[in-house]
């Protein structure tokens, strides 16, 4: 099936993650092609491109006094350990509703060193909320759950023990949706989502508590992998380097796009123009007669990852074979959730007139099947 060039979306990629990086950002790459990749990384041309991704992310999350931004090696899914050995004092509760709420579990389960996490689950399309419980030190959710289009409001636990910390995996949700850093205490996520840049580093934004918390952990004699070490990572970002070398077009790429977003009008930009590209999609999937918003409850469907559904007369991994074969790449759902679906990434990046045209390449496809 051909799609007539008129219909398709200027930029193919409705990707998760790695999602769409902005040919814009990598011309610039490409500008510093011989004066910054390949240059150490203990040097300013490069510890400058790192102090610019860690202001612009201070200011895009508006900081409040004694946050930062701490940056490591190994993406979100490092950071699950780096928090498991670094973060965590003995019990941790979660909110697991997806696949990626459920790997943090898994990792602080195995630790012999923590104690039995408690853990409120939900099934896939809805979500749990975190409740106070006495002996949590730490209450972990993700914001956005990328296996399953749910996003959930981002607040403090009413009536936790004092000093229980909030960490939010925002690796998906981070620069798309909007939040109140001061409502959490670690905001992590990785590049490779709304920051149109490439995998492999993570961020976190830190509360002065949970800065305190990766010193006490440390300096209590727990057994710290070198390479997990947080208090080691918190020193090595505030002298705008990381612990190990960091791929550095990642970090360019990272940099471009938060001042691209700074550019724009900030994180409200950011999550106005997710908004805009989630209702032509929601509004699309609601009126036609075989698709719906696979997520029922309206207040938890995302703005940034819409997981579309579709009637059993239809075949949804035909549409996204079809779509592929025309250059519209990664629209097929999450594997294990096993749904006949599309996930489509709404990220920053993503123009939300691509987003239209999408709409119209599915129907072209769906007359055509
Ligand atoms: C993509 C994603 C991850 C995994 O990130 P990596 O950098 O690949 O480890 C974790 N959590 C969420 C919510 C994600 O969307």
């Amino acid at each position: 099936m051909i799609i007539p060039e008129n219909l398709k979306p200027a930029d193919g990629r409705f990707g998760c993650g790695p999602s769409k990086v902005r040919p814009v950002a990598v011309a610039a790459l490409a500008d510093v092609a011989t004066t910054f990749l390949g240059t150490s990384h203990r040097q300013a041309t490069v510890k400058n491109e790192v102090a610019r991704l860690r202001r612009g992310l201070a200011q895009l999350f508006s900081l409040p006094e004694g946050y930062e931004v701490v940056i490591g090696n190994g993406g979100t899914t490092a950071f699950w350990e780096v928090a498991t050995f670094g973060l965590i004092r003995d019990r941790a509760q979660f909110a697991s509703f997806g696949e990626f709420g459920s790997k943090f579990v898994s990792s602080v389960k195995a630790a012999p060193f923590l104690g039995e996490p408690s853990v409120r689950k939900a099934d896939p399309g809805s979500a749990p909320t975190l409740v106070a419980e006495a002996g949590i030190d730490a209450y972990c959710i993700p914001q956005n759950e990328t296996s399953t289009g749910v996003a959930v409001p981002i607040r403090r636990v009413e009536g936790a023990d004092e000093g229980a910390l909030l960490l939010v995996d925002a690796t998906s949700a981070a620069g798309g949706l909007a939040v109140d850093i001061t409502e959490t205490d670690v905001y992590y996520f990785a590049p490779q989502k709304c920051f149109g840049s490439d995998g492999g580093l993570w961020i976190a934004v830190m509360s002065p508590a949970a800065i305190a918390r990766a010193f006490e952990i440390k300096e209590s004699g727990r057994y710290i992998p070198a390479f997990l070490d947080l208090v080691t990572a918190i020193e090595q970002s505030r002298l705008e380097q990381t612990y190990n070398t960091p791929a550095l077009a990642t970090i360019f790429l990272a940099a471009e796009q938060t001042d691209w977003m700074l550019a724009n009008g900030g994180l409200e930009w950011c999550a106005k123009r997710t908004a805009e590209s989630a209702g032509v999609l929601y509004d699309w999937a609601l009126n036609s007669p075989v698709a719906a918003p696979y997520v029922v409850e309206e207040s938890l469907r995302s703005n940034v990852v819409a997981t579309i559904d579709f009637d059993d007369s239809v075949d949804a991994t035909a549409i996204a074979k079809a779509l592929r074969a025309n250059g519209i790449v990664d629209t097929e759902p999450y594997r294990k959730l096993g749904r006949n679906q599309l996930r489509i990434a709404l990220f920053p990046s993503v123009e939300p007139a691509d987003v239209e045209a999408l709409t119209k390449c599915i129907d072209f496809v769906l007359a055509g099947l």
